[in-house]
């Protein structure tokens, strides 16, 4: 089982932004867990000197080319250096109206371009007041996850609508039964290859949330957003998940 601290840039950071990266292969030049960070497209290249530090992308198109005017491939941002793509992110699910049918044919894009995909599942606020979260994390596995996808080139990010940039945390007991369920879930379909699976949980992780969220059960890391900007923020959470 490899753990993950991945970051997820979204629509920030400049070229002159990417020092933090290179301070933060400084201070973990010895890491002992996967380190990735999910880099607006343009800064993929740029950042390719950032040593231990893997450089990933934040979605791709659902085809590898053609009339598409303005989006871009798996296969394009793996030649520019991507070792690892986001799909599915709810931003993407929310603003772009990708459904589970897109993220699954993006996923395969990823895989088939020699990267690993970081498939982002998660209920809204609304679908768990309704009690809804295990029937929504079921229906996003089934659709969003493609056959083929082994502990090798697939990532599942659970991910609460609510907890994203809310600073609003899941306790650890619902933490717990989400990835309970996506591990088990994924068993089922995938067999015993599926507990080798990286799990990361995404949602307001912090320096100071990191090491309790880290105990929970089939967590194996953390897909960060606003705490990934920063090294000073984002190095707090590779100590607290290599120390888990
Ligand atoms: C995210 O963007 O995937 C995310 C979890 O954001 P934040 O850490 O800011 O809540």
């Amino acid at each position: 089982m490899r753990k993950m601290a991945a970051g997820n840039w979204k629509m920030n950071g400049a070229l002159s932004d990417l020092t933090e990266l290179t301070l933060l292969a400084q201070r973990h030049a010895m890491a002992s867990v996967d380190i990735l960070m999910c880099l607006p497209a343009p800064l993929i290249a740029p950042a390719q000197k950032e040593g231990v530090i893997k450089i990933g992308g934040q979605t791709c198109h659902v085809a590898s080319s053609g009339a598409h005017t303005g989006d871009i491939s798996a296969q394009m941002l793996v030649e520019v250096g991507a070792k690892a793509i986001i799909v599915g992110h709810s931003e993407r699910r929310q603003d772009h109206n990708e459904d589970n049918a897109t993220v699954q044919a993006q996923a395969r894009q990823v895989i088939e371009a020699g990267a690993q995909a970081i498939i982002c599942i998660g209920e809204t606020g609304d679908a768990r007041e309704r009690g809804e979260t295990l029937d929504v994390l079921a229906d996003q596995l089934a659709g969003s996850v493609p056959e083929g996808a082994t502990s090798g080139n697939t990532v599942i990010a659970y991910e609460p609508v609510w907890a994203i940039g809310t600073g609003v945390v899941p306790t650890l007991e619902q933490i717990e039964e989400a990835h309970r369920f996506i591990r088990n879930t994924l068993v089922d379909r995938f067999g015993s290859d599926a507990q080798d699976m990286t799990l990361l949980y995404g949602g307001s992780v912090k320096g100071s949330n990191a090491a309790e969220i880290f105990s929970v059960a089939d967590v194996n890391g953390a897909l960060v957003g606003g705490a990934s900007l920063r090294a000073d923020d984002f190095s707090p959470i590779i100590t607290a998940l290599e120390a888990s």
